[in-house]
């Protein structure tokens, strides 16, 4: 065989060779363009030199073939990976930290907290449905009865992608778990057809644009209530609170309501409990004044109601959102919201088993 073929077949062993390094899929180098384009050659050499060149790229094929087997059983003998481990185990052997003891772990305090809150719902014959970490601004706002350019969005700052969504909008980190109401009333909008009632609880985590400081963060917990059914009135809506708080503090309060704005409630409320740290004698943690504000709800707007597919002349419903953060940050006498997100062991081993919680 001549010199030029000779080097034609060395290049190409030389190149899948360094292809057979790199690719994942190794037998796929078999059926690959350039070891085809050999066997197409053979019958365009010259006679004398076409038997050489066609044995010579038979037994490239077989090398290669041997080359691939080889590889593949090495890659089927490595030890399978533990995927769970908190360390790479082929990697770095000679260095790997010991494992920690299972008990050394514990639940956040908030998710201890809103377990322990939906189970008191669930027990009162609420669904518990998690809210979202991303959605679109017409479930953020316009379904929520906040038109577009309503002043009221500007209470609502939150973050947004670049990307956008099928209106051209960005998408949203919601800024509270309303945005969540819409999807519970068009779900379970047959509840009512059926003569029963929707009750769900949308617990979640919702961002703002704050400026952080002790008393805010720009991530937080909230837990969203929703009800709707025939018949239903304010009276409702506080006596299920009161039903709930009663039951979460494990003592008896009282409540109060004032006068409140929100786009997507008529009318609205601001709630306030009786301290239940110091039965209102006054204490820090109501700062001396024997009532808490709690949280904002009131009745759904007809037109929430009417954008989830509900007839509001027929049903009526309520709803409110309550932050978790600043229920555990009392229970808890926690005078920085910042702990929490902080990711500081001193602060949660203090709610580990055995801890003060
Ligand atoms: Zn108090």
């Amino acid at each position: 065989m001549n010199e030029e073929l000779i080097k034609e077949i060395e290049l190409a062993k030389k190149h899948l060779l360094d292809q057979l390094e790199k690719i994942d899929d190794k037998r796929s180098l078999l059926r690959s363009p350039e070891l085809r384009a050999l066997y197409e050659r053979i019958p365009k050499i010259e006679p004398d030199q076409r038997a050489y060149f066609g044995k010579a790229v038979n037994s490239l094929k077989e090398e290669i073939a041997l080359a691939v087997d080889q590889h593949v059983n090495q890659a089927e003998s490595l030890p399978p990976i533990d995927v769970t481990a908190p360390f790479a185990p082929n990697v770095d052997m000679s260095n790997r930290p010991s494992l920690l003891d299972a008990n050394m772990g514990s639940l956040h305090p908030l998710t201890k907290e809103i377990d322990y809150i939906c189970d008191i719902f669930e027990s009162m014959g609420f669904s518990v449905i998690p809210s979202r970490e991303i959605d679109d601004d017409w479930h953020m706002f316009t379904s929520l009865n906040f038109p577009e350019g309503h002043p009221a969005r500007d209470d609502y700052d939150t973050f947004m992608t670049e990307q956008k969504d099928k209106e051209g909008k960005p998408w949203l980190a919601p800024a509270h778990t309303s945005t969540m109401q819409n999807r519970v009333l068009t779900k379970f909008k047959s509840n009512l057809e059926e003569g029963n009632s929707i009750a769900a609880i949308l617990p979640g985590r919702v961002f703002r644009n704050e400026d952080v400081d002790a008393r805010h963060e720009h991530t937080f917990y909230q837990f969203e209530g929703v009800f709707v059914g025939k018949d239903v009135n304010i009276g409702n809506l506080l006596a299920s609170l009161k039903t709930f708080l009663e039951k979460y503090y494990g003592t008896d309060i009282e409540i109060k309501t004032q006068p409140f704005y929100f786009p997507f409630t008529e009318p609205s409320l601001e709630f306030a409990i009786s301290c239940p740290f110091c039965s209102k004698a006054g204490c820090r943690v109501c700062s001396y004044s024997g009532w808490i504000e709690l949280l904002g709800c009131g009745m759904i707007h007809p037109n929430v109601l009417k954008a989830g597919g509900i007839d509001p002349e027929i049903y009526q419903g309520f709803a409110w959102g309550c932050g978790v953060d600043r229920l555990v940050m009392m229970k808890h006498n926690i005078e920085d919201v910042r702990l929490f997100e902080s990711g500081r062991l001193d602060f949660l081993r203090q709610f580990s088993a055995g801890g003060d919680s």
